[in-house]
Protein backbone atom coordinates (compact mmCIF):
# COMPACT_ATOMS: atom_id res chain seq x y z
CA UNK A 1 0.00 0.00 0.00
CA UNK A 2 1.13 3.89 -1.08
CA UNK A 3 1.85 5.66 2.23
CA UNK A 4 1.09 9.54 1.97
CA UNK A 5 4.66 10.36 2.59
CA UNK A 6 6.43 8.62 -0.58
CA UNK A 7 3.17 9.92 -2.68
CA UNK A 8 3.67 13.34 -1.40
CA UNK A 9 7.28 13.36 -3.00
CA UNK A 10 6.39 12.07 -6.41
CA UNK A 11 3.30 14.75 -6.53
CA UNK A 12 5.88 17.10 -5.38
CA UNK A 13 8.08 16.36 -8.45
CA UNK A 14 5.03 16.48 -10.22
CA UNK A 15 4.21 19.79 -9.59
CA UNK A 16 7.14 21.23 -10.28
CA UNK A 17 6.99 20.56 -13.76
CA UNK A 18 7.11 23.66 -16.14
CA UNK A 19 5.76 22.87 -19.08
CA UNK A 20 2.23 20.87 -19.02
CA UNK A 21 1.11 19.64 -22.45
CA UNK A 22 -2.40 19.01 -22.57
CA UNK A 23 -4.31 16.44 -24.78
CA UNK A 24 -6.47 18.35 -27.34
CA UNK A 25 -9.92 16.02 -26.13
CA UNK A 26 -11.03 14.55 -23.17
CA UNK A 27 -14.58 13.39 -22.80
CA UNK A 28 -14.95 14.55 -19.18
CA UNK A 29 -13.05 17.42 -17.22
CA UNK A 30 -13.02 17.66 -13.82
CA UNK A 31 -12.26 20.73 -12.31
CA UNK A 32 -10.75 21.27 -8.75
CA UNK A 33 -8.43 18.81 -7.10
CA UNK A 34 -9.84 18.88 -3.69
CA UNK A 35 -11.28 15.92 -2.05
CA UNK A 36 -14.85 16.02 -4.29
CA UNK A 37 -12.62 16.85 -6.91
CA UNK A 38 -10.27 13.72 -7.17
CA UNK A 39 -13.19 11.39 -5.88
CA UNK A 40 -14.71 12.32 -8.77
CA UNK A 41 -12.14 11.72 -11.20
CA UNK A 42 -11.37 8.50 -9.35
CA UNK A 43 -15.05 7.31 -9.83
CA UNK A 44 -15.47 8.25 -13.14
CA UNK A 45 -12.02 6.84 -14.31
CA UNK A 46 -12.90 3.07 -12.56
CA UNK A 47 -16.55 3.33 -14.42
CA UNK A 48 -14.00 3.53 -17.41
CA UNK A 49 -14.80 7.19 -18.52
CA UNK A 50 -11.77 9.03 -20.32
CA UNK A 51 -11.36 11.80 -17.51
CA UNK A 52 -8.94 14.50 -16.33
CA UNK A 53 -8.50 16.43 -13.46
CA UNK A 54 -7.48 20.38 -13.74
CA UNK A 55 -6.27 21.73 -10.80
CA UNK A 56 -5.03 25.73 -9.96
CA UNK A 57 -2.46 24.66 -7.69
CA UNK A 58 -1.60 21.22 -6.20
CA UNK A 59 -3.85 18.40 -5.05
CA UNK A 60 -5.89 19.15 -1.75
CA UNK A 61 -4.37 22.61 -1.68
CA UNK A 62 -7.96 24.30 -1.20
CA UNK A 63 -9.97 23.70 1.83
CA UNK A 64 -9.56 20.31 1.63
CA UNK A 65 -6.22 20.74 2.59
CA UNK A 66 -7.08 23.32 5.75
CA UNK A 67 -9.73 21.25 7.34
CA UNK A 68 -10.53 18.41 9.95
CA UNK A 69 -10.40 15.34 8.87
CA UNK A 70 -13.56 13.69 10.17
CA UNK A 71 -15.95 11.32 8.48
CA UNK A 72 -19.10 11.71 10.72
CA UNK A 73 -22.83 11.54 11.16
CA UNK A 74 -23.44 13.33 14.68
CA UNK A 75 -24.00 17.18 12.97
CA UNK A 76 -26.60 15.88 11.07
CA UNK A 77 -30.56 15.38 11.95
CA UNK A 78 -32.61 12.84 10.07
CA UNK A 79 -33.27 13.52 6.72
CA UNK A 80 -31.70 13.15 3.08
CA UNK A 81 -28.41 14.69 4.25
CA UNK A 82 -28.11 12.19 6.79
CA UNK A 83 -28.54 9.27 4.58
CA UNK A 84 -26.44 10.52 2.30
CA UNK A 85 -23.27 11.26 5.27
CA UNK A 86 -24.22 7.71 6.10
CA UNK A 87 -23.85 6.52 2.66
CA UNK A 88 -20.80 7.53 2.83
CA UNK A 89 -19.53 6.82 5.91
CA UNK A 90 -20.14 3.40 4.48
CA UNK A 91 -18.03 3.72 1.73
CA UNK A 92 -14.96 4.52 3.64
CA UNK A 93 -13.63 0.72 5.48
CA UNK A 94 -13.25 -0.68 1.97
CA UNK A 95 -11.49 2.81 0.62
CA UNK A 96 -7.67 1.83 1.80
CA UNK A 97 -7.74 -1.47 0.35
CA UNK A 98 -9.23 -0.22 -2.84
CA UNK A 99 -7.36 2.67 -3.69
CA UNK A 100 -4.38 1.20 -2.26
CA UNK A 101 -3.08 3.63 -0.34
CA UNK A 102 -2.50 5.01 3.70
CA UNK A 103 -5.87 7.74 4.13
CA UNK A 104 -5.28 7.37 7.56
CA UNK A 105 -8.56 6.18 8.33
CA UNK A 106 -9.63 4.93 11.75
CA UNK A 107 -13.12 4.74 13.10
CA UNK A 108 -12.99 5.60 17.13
CA UNK A 109 -16.36 7.35 17.27
CA UNK A 110 -17.45 10.92 18.32
CA UNK A 111 -18.21 11.69 21.89
CA UNK A 112 -20.58 14.71 22.11
CA UNK A 113 -20.75 16.65 25.77
CA UNK A 114 -23.83 18.35 27.59
CA UNK A 115 -23.37 21.73 29.82
CA UNK A 116 -26.41 21.68 30.85
CA UNK A 117 -29.84 19.54 32.20
CA UNK A 118 -32.00 21.57 29.63
CA UNK A 119 -28.98 20.05 27.17
CA UNK A 120 -29.27 16.95 28.26
CA UNK A 121 -32.64 16.53 28.11
CA UNK A 122 -32.98 17.52 24.42
CA UNK A 123 -29.70 15.03 24.04
CA UNK A 124 -31.96 12.38 24.96
CA UNK A 125 -34.99 12.63 22.62
CA UNK A 126 -32.47 13.14 19.65
CA UNK A 127 -30.37 10.37 20.68
CA UNK A 128 -33.64 8.12 20.49
CA UNK A 129 -34.67 9.44 16.61
CA UNK A 130 -31.61 9.05 15.36
CA UNK A 131 -31.17 5.64 16.99
CA UNK A 132 -34.49 4.99 15.57
CA UNK A 133 -32.89 5.33 12.33
CA UNK A 134 -30.34 2.44 12.51
CA UNK A 135 -27.82 5.23 14.06
CA UNK A 136 -25.73 3.78 16.87
CA UNK A 137 -26.34 6.53 19.15
CA UNK A 138 -26.25 6.28 22.82
CA UNK A 139 -26.58 8.49 25.81
CA UNK A 140 -24.03 8.87 28.67
CA UNK A 141 -24.59 9.89 32.16
CA UNK A 142 -22.63 11.76 34.71
CA UNK A 143 -20.58 8.78 35.59
CA UNK A 144 -20.03 7.36 32.56
CA UNK A 145 -19.06 10.23 30.86
CA UNK A 146 -16.64 11.16 33.24
CA UNK A 147 -15.02 7.85 33.77
CA UNK A 148 -14.36 7.88 30.08
CA UNK A 149 -13.15 11.34 29.94
CA UNK A 150 -11.38 12.55 33.78
CA UNK A 151 -10.04 15.15 31.98
CA UNK A 152 -13.17 16.93 31.83
CA UNK A 153 -14.53 19.78 33.44
CA UNK A 154 -16.49 18.41 36.47
CA UNK A 155 -19.85 20.45 35.58
CA UNK A 156 -20.62 18.85 32.14
CA UNK A 157 -23.42 16.66 32.99
CA UNK A 158 -23.29 14.12 30.13
CA UNK A 159 -22.51 12.74 26.99
CA UNK A 160 -24.07 11.11 23.59
CA UNK A 161 -21.84 8.45 21.84
CA UNK A 162 -21.92 8.21 18.02
CA UNK A 163 -19.48 5.07 17.63
CA UNK A 164 -19.92 4.73 13.51
CA UNK A 165 -17.99 8.21 12.99
CA UNK A 166 -14.29 7.84 11.26
CA UNK A 167 -11.61 9.94 10.59
CA UNK A 168 -8.93 10.35 7.81
CA UNK A 169 -6.35 12.40 6.75
CA UNK A 170 -8.05 14.89 4.33
CA UNK A 171 -5.19 15.51 2.24
CA UNK A 172 -4.27 11.74 1.84
CA UNK A 173 -7.40 11.05 1.14
CA UNK A 174 -7.43 13.25 -2.17
CA UNK A 175 -3.96 11.91 -2.87
CA UNK A 176 -5.53 8.31 -2.35
CA UNK A 177 -8.07 9.06 -4.91
CA UNK A 178 -6.07 10.65 -7.50
CA UNK A 179 -3.49 7.68 -7.08
CA UNK A 180 -5.88 5.29 -8.11
CA UNK A 181 -7.84 7.74 -10.68
CA UNK A 182 -4.02 7.83 -12.41
CA UNK A 183 -3.42 4.44 -11.87
CA UNK A 184 -7.20 3.26 -13.87
CA UNK A 185 -5.67 6.24 -16.39
CA UNK A 186 -6.98 9.50 -15.51
CA UNK A 187 -4.62 12.01 -16.48
CA UNK A 188 -4.34 15.21 -13.44
CA UNK A 189 -3.28 18.75 -15.03
CA UNK A 190 -2.03 20.50 -11.57
CA UNK A 191 -0.65 24.22 -11.77
CA UNK A 192 -3.75 24.60 -14.14
CA UNK A 193 -6.22 27.55 -14.00
CA UNK A 194 -9.47 27.73 -15.64
CA UNK A 195 -9.65 30.69 -17.10
CA UNK A 196 -12.76 29.97 -19.10
CA UNK A 197 -15.45 27.89 -20.81
CA UNK A 198 -17.01 28.01 -23.73
CA UNK A 199 -20.15 26.48 -25.24
CA UNK A 200 -21.24 25.62 -28.53
CA UNK A 201 -24.47 27.43 -30.47
CA UNK A 202 -26.62 24.55 -28.72
CA UNK A 203 -25.58 25.69 -25.26
CA UNK A 204 -23.49 22.54 -24.84
CA UNK A 205 -20.15 22.84 -23.33
CA UNK A 206 -17.57 22.84 -25.85
CA UNK A 207 -13.65 23.29 -24.64
CA UNK A 208 -11.81 24.53 -21.31
CA UNK A 209 -9.27 27.37 -21.95
CA UNK A 210 -6.71 27.64 -19.31
CA UNK A 211 -3.19 29.47 -18.59
CA UNK A 212 -1.31 25.64 -19.89
CA UNK A 213 -3.80 25.58 -23.13
CA UNK A 214 -7.21 24.60 -24.35
CA UNK A 215 -9.05 21.33 -23.77
CA UNK A 216 -12.34 20.01 -25.75
CA UNK A 217 -14.55 18.01 -23.79
CA UNK A 218 -17.78 16.78 -23.92
CA UNK A 219 -18.82 17.24 -19.94
CA UNK A 220 -17.35 18.98 -17.59
CA UNK A 221 -17.71 18.52 -13.75
CA UNK A 222 -17.65 21.81 -12.05
CA UNK A 223 -16.02 20.61 -8.07
CA UNK A 224 -14.25 23.69 -7.17
CA UNK A 225 -15.52 24.31 -3.51
CA UNK A 226 -15.58 27.80 -2.21
CA UNK A 227 -15.02 28.64 -5.92
CA UNK A 228 -17.59 26.92 -7.77
CA UNK A 229 -19.08 30.51 -8.41
CA UNK A 230 -16.53 31.77 -10.24
CA UNK A 231 -16.79 28.96 -12.30
CA UNK A 232 -19.84 29.02 -12.79
CA UNK A 233 -20.07 32.29 -14.09
CA UNK A 234 -18.02 31.13 -17.14
CA UNK A 235 -21.32 29.06 -18.63
CA UNK A 236 -23.64 32.23 -17.31
CA UNK A 237 -24.82 30.31 -14.34
CA UNK A 238 -24.91 31.99 -10.89
CA UNK A 239 -24.26 29.38 -8.35
CA UNK A 240 -25.05 30.54 -4.56
CA UNK A 241 -22.28 28.55 -3.21
CA UNK A 242 -20.10 30.98 -0.64
CA UNK A 243 -16.84 30.73 1.91
CA UNK A 244 -17.58 30.13 5.24
CA UNK A 245 -14.17 30.65 7.22
CA UNK A 246 -13.63 28.22 9.58
CA UNK A 247 -10.30 28.48 12.14
CA UNK A 248 -8.47 25.67 14.18
CA UNK A 249 -5.74 25.43 16.88
CA UNK A 250 -3.14 23.07 16.62
CA UNK A 251 -1.61 22.41 19.92
CA UNK A 252 1.91 20.60 20.98
CA UNK A 253 1.79 17.11 21.37
CA UNK A 254 1.01 16.68 25.02
CA UNK A 255 -0.49 14.32 27.64
CA UNK A 256 -3.60 12.18 26.07
CA UNK A 257 -6.20 14.90 27.10
CA UNK A 258 -8.67 12.81 25.62
CA UNK A 259 -8.62 9.35 23.74
CA UNK A 260 -11.37 10.33 21.12
CA UNK A 261 -12.97 13.32 18.97
CA UNK A 262 -15.16 15.81 21.30
CA UNK A 263 -17.63 17.81 20.40
CA UNK A 264 -20.37 19.73 22.12
CA UNK A 265 -23.81 19.54 21.67
CA UNK A 266 -25.04 22.65 22.17
CA UNK A 267 -24.16 23.19 18.45
CA UNK A 268 -26.38 20.52 17.52
CA UNK A 269 -29.58 21.96 19.17
CA UNK A 270 -28.86 25.49 16.91
CA UNK A 271 -29.24 23.07 14.12
CA UNK A 272 -32.45 20.82 15.65
CA UNK A 273 -36.36 22.43 16.00
CA UNK A 274 -35.85 23.70 19.56
CA UNK A 275 -34.46 27.55 18.18
CA UNK A 276 -34.89 28.81 21.67
CA UNK A 277 -32.36 27.63 22.84
CA UNK A 278 -29.30 29.80 23.95
CA UNK A 279 -26.17 28.01 24.63
CA UNK A 280 -23.95 29.64 27.33
CA UNK A 281 -21.64 31.31 25.32
CA UNK A 282 -20.22 35.18 25.56
CA UNK A 283 -21.11 37.34 22.37
CA UNK A 284 -17.45 36.97 20.98
CA UNK A 285 -18.34 33.58 20.66
CA UNK A 286 -21.51 33.62 19.03
CA UNK A 287 -20.19 36.49 16.78
CA UNK A 288 -17.73 33.76 15.18
CA UNK A 289 -20.11 30.70 15.67
CA UNK A 290 -17.43 28.94 17.85
CA UNK A 291 -18.52 25.15 18.98
CA UNK A 292 -16.29 23.58 21.27
CA UNK A 293 -14.41 20.20 18.91
CA UNK A 294 -11.37 18.59 19.69
CA UNK A 295 -9.94 16.05 17.43
CA UNK A 296 -6.43 13.91 18.57
CA UNK A 297 -3.90 13.46 16.02
CA UNK A 298 -1.72 10.23 15.97
CA UNK A 299 1.16 12.19 17.04
CA UNK A 300 -0.69 13.21 19.96
CA UNK A 301 -1.38 16.48 19.49
CA UNK A 302 -4.93 18.47 18.72
CA UNK A 303 -7.20 20.17 16.74
CA UNK A 304 -9.15 22.41 18.60
CA UNK A 305 -12.00 24.30 17.04
CA UNK A 306 -13.92 25.21 15.43
CA UNK A 307 -15.84 28.71 14.34
CA UNK A 308 -18.14 29.53 10.94
CA UNK A 309 -18.51 32.62 9.81
CA UNK A 310 -18.40 35.00 6.28
CA UNK A 311 -15.00 36.92 6.01
CA UNK A 312 -15.22 36.29 2.03
CA UNK A 313 -12.04 34.49 1.34
CA UNK A 314 -10.31 35.56 3.67
CA UNK A 315 -7.67 33.26 5.36
CA UNK A 316 -6.07 34.78 8.05
CA UNK A 317 -5.80 34.16 11.58
CA UNK A 318 -8.24 35.88 14.20
CA UNK A 319 -6.86 36.98 17.88
CA UNK A 320 -10.27 37.23 19.30
CA UNK A 321 -11.31 34.45 17.51
CA UNK A 322 -8.73 32.09 18.43
CA UNK A 323 -8.69 33.68 22.26
CA UNK A 324 -13.08 33.04 22.67
CA UNK A 325 -12.02 29.57 20.69
CA UNK A 326 -9.13 28.38 23.32
CA UNK A 327 -11.73 30.10 26.21
CA UNK A 328 -14.66 27.88 24.87
CA UNK A 329 -12.29 24.45 24.80
CA UNK A 330 -10.66 25.12 28.17
CA UNK A 331 -14.53 25.16 29.74
CA UNK A 332 -15.07 21.39 28.70
CA UNK A 333 -11.30 20.25 29.50
CA UNK A 334 -9.51 22.54 32.05
CA UNK A 335 -6.55 20.96 31.51
CA UNK A 336 -5.91 22.48 28.21
CA UNK A 337 -5.16 25.60 29.95
CA UNK A 338 -1.42 25.26 30.60
CA UNK A 339 -0.76 23.46 26.93
CA UNK A 340 0.61 25.10 23.91
CA UNK A 341 -0.33 26.34 20.69
CA UNK A 342 1.93 25.70 18.05
CA UNK A 343 -0.10 26.98 14.90
CA UNK A 344 -3.44 28.16 13.37
CA UNK A 345 -4.98 28.01 9.88
CA UNK A 346 -8.25 29.19 8.65
CA UNK A 347 -10.20 26.98 5.66
CA UNK A 348 -13.06 28.50 3.42
CA UNK A 349 -16.46 25.75 4.11
CA UNK A 350 -18.16 26.02 0.65
CA UNK A 351 -21.33 27.32 1.86
CA UNK A 352 -24.68 26.69 0.35
CA UNK A 353 -27.90 28.31 1.15
CA UNK A 354 -29.69 25.60 2.47
CA UNK A 355 -26.97 23.84 3.45
CA UNK A 356 -27.08 21.18 1.25
CA UNK A 357 -24.31 20.18 -1.23
CA UNK A 358 -25.37 20.46 -4.76
CA UNK A 359 -24.68 17.34 -6.62
CA UNK A 360 -26.21 17.77 -10.37
CA UNK A 361 -26.53 17.98 -14.03
CA UNK A 362 -27.77 21.93 -15.08
CA UNK A 363 -29.25 23.42 -17.85
CA UNK A 364 -25.90 23.77 -19.72
CA UNK A 365 -25.79 20.35 -21.77
CA UNK A 366 -22.71 18.73 -20.33
CA UNK A 367 -22.06 21.08 -17.51
CA UNK A 368 -22.69 19.23 -13.58
CA UNK A 369 -22.11 20.92 -10.52
CA UNK A 370 -20.58 19.15 -7.26
CA UNK A 371 -19.73 21.77 -4.26
CA UNK A 372 -21.17 23.03 -1.63
CA UNK A 373 -20.59 20.47 1.43
CA UNK A 374 -19.90 22.78 3.30
CA UNK A 375 -18.88 21.53 6.62
CA UNK A 376 -19.01 18.35 5.11
CA UNK A 377 -16.87 17.71 2.47
CA UNK A 378 -14.56 14.64 3.59
CA UNK A 379 -17.24 12.96 4.66
CA UNK A 380 -19.17 12.90 1.91
CA UNK A 381 -16.27 12.62 -0.89
CA UNK A 382 -16.88 9.22 -1.57
CA UNK A 383 -20.92 9.05 -2.15
CA UNK A 384 -20.23 12.51 -4.66
CA UNK A 385 -18.22 10.38 -6.68
CA UNK A 386 -19.83 7.41 -6.77
CA UNK A 387 -23.39 9.83 -7.53
CA UNK A 388 -21.90 11.70 -10.33
CA UNK A 389 -20.54 8.63 -12.11
CA UNK A 390 -23.73 6.70 -11.51
CA UNK A 391 -25.47 9.84 -13.01
CA UNK A 392 -23.25 10.39 -15.84
CA UNK A 393 -23.25 6.67 -16.69
CA UNK A 394 -26.56 6.65 -16.52
CA UNK A 395 -26.58 4.10 -13.76
CA UNK A 396 -29.74 3.84 -11.00
CA UNK A 397 -28.89 5.93 -8.38
CA UNK A 398 -29.02 4.07 -4.38
CA UNK A 399 -30.78 7.31 -2.83
CA UNK A 400 -32.86 10.16 -3.99
CA UNK A 401 -30.99 12.77 -5.57
CA UNK A 402 -33.74 15.16 -6.03
CA UNK A 403 -32.90 17.50 -2.69
CA UNK A 404 -28.98 18.14 -4.31
CA UNK A 405 -30.23 19.15 -7.57
CA UNK A 406 -29.27 22.08 -8.77
CA UNK A 407 -32.51 22.95 -10.19
CA UNK A 408 -33.71 23.79 -6.26
CA UNK A 409 -32.04 27.43 -6.25
CA UNK A 410 -33.80 27.95 -9.89
CA UNK A 411 -37.12 28.64 -8.10
CA UNK A 412 -38.11 32.22 -7.40
CA UNK A 413 -37.87 31.11 -3.60
CA UNK A 414 -34.08 30.96 -1.70
CA UNK A 415 -33.62 29.69 1.81
CA UNK A 416 -30.76 31.51 3.63
CA UNK A 417 -31.25 30.50 7.56
CA UNK A 418 -27.09 30.69 8.47
C1 LIG B 1 -11.89 24.43 9.69
C2 LIG B 1 -12.61 23.40 8.87
C3 LIG B 1 -12.84 22.13 9.39
C4 LIG B 1 -13.50 21.16 8.62
N1 LIG B 1 -13.67 19.92 9.13
C5 LIG B 1 -14.30 18.98 8.40
C6 LIG B 1 -14.47 17.65 8.90
O1 LIG B 1 -14.00 17.30 9.99
N2 LIG B 1 -15.17 16.75 8.15
C7 LIG B 1 -15.70 17.09 6.93
O2 LIG B 1 -16.36 16.25 6.32
N3 LIG B 1 -15.52 18.33 6.41
C8 LIG B 1 -14.84 19.27 7.11
N4 LIG B 1 -14.67 20.52 6.60
C9 LIG B 1 -15.25 20.83 5.28
C10 LIG B 1 -14.35 20.29 4.17
O3 LIG B 1 -13.03 20.68 4.39
C11 LIG B 1 -14.85 20.83 2.82
O4 LIG B 1 -16.24 20.57 2.67
C12 LIG B 1 -14.11 20.14 1.68
O5 LIG B 1 -12.71 20.24 1.86
C13 LIG B 1 -14.50 20.76 0.35
O6 LIG B 1 -13.80 20.05 -0.66
P1 LIG B 1 -13.88 20.54 -2.16
O7 LIG B 1 -13.13 19.54 -2.95
O8 LIG B 1 -15.30 20.84 -2.52
O9 LIG B 1 -13.14 21.97 -2.14
P2 LIG B 1 -11.57 22.32 -2.15
O10 LIG B 1 -10.80 21.37 -1.35
O11 LIG B 1 -11.46 23.76 -1.81
O12 LIG B 1 -11.18 22.09 -3.66
C14 LIG B 1 -11.57 22.99 -4.68
C15 LIG B 1 -10.38 23.18 -5.58
O13 LIG B 1 -10.77 23.91 -6.75
C16 LIG B 1 -9.63 24.59 -7.20
N5 LIG B 1 -9.99 25.64 -8.13
C17 LIG B 1 -10.74 26.75 -7.87
N6 LIG B 1 -10.82 27.51 -8.96
C18 LIG B 1 -10.11 26.88 -9.94
C19 LIG B 1 -9.82 27.21 -11.28
N7 LIG B 1 -10.24 28.34 -11.86
N8 LIG B 1 -9.05 26.35 -12.01
C20 LIG B 1 -8.60 25.19 -11.45
N9 LIG B 1 -8.83 24.86 -10.16
C21 LIG B 1 -9.59 25.70 -9.42
C22 LIG B 1 -9.02 25.13 -5.90
O14 LIG B 1 -7.66 25.47 -6.07
C23 LIG B 1 -9.25 23.98 -4.93
O15 LIG B 1 -8.11 23.15 -4.79
C24 LIG B 1 -13.98 21.50 7.33
C25 LIG B 1 -13.72 22.75 6.79
C26 LIG B 1 -13.04 23.70 7.55
C27 LIG B 1 -12.77 25.05 6.95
Amino acid sequence: MQRATEVNCFFACNHQRNIIIMKNFVEIAVIGGGVIGTAITYYLAKAGFDVCLIERNGIAEGTSGRCDGRVIVYDQVPGESCRLAKMSLDLFPQLPDELGFDIGWSQEGTLLLMESEAEYQIAESHCKCMAETGLPYKMLDYHQVHSEEPGLAENVVGGLSVSCDGSVNPMALAQGFEYQAVKQGATVYSNTNVLDIKSNRSNTVDHIITDQGTIRVKKIINAAGSWAGAIGQMVNLSIPIKPRQGQLIVTERTFPVSGQPVSEFGYIVTRLEQNDYQREVTPVMEKYGIAFALEPTNANNFLIGTSRCFTGFDLTSNKELLTAMAKRAIRFYPGLRDIHVIRSYAGLRPYAPDHLPIISDTEIEGFYIAAGHEGNGISMAPITGELIANMIGNIPQRIDIDPFRWQRFSSPKEVDNA
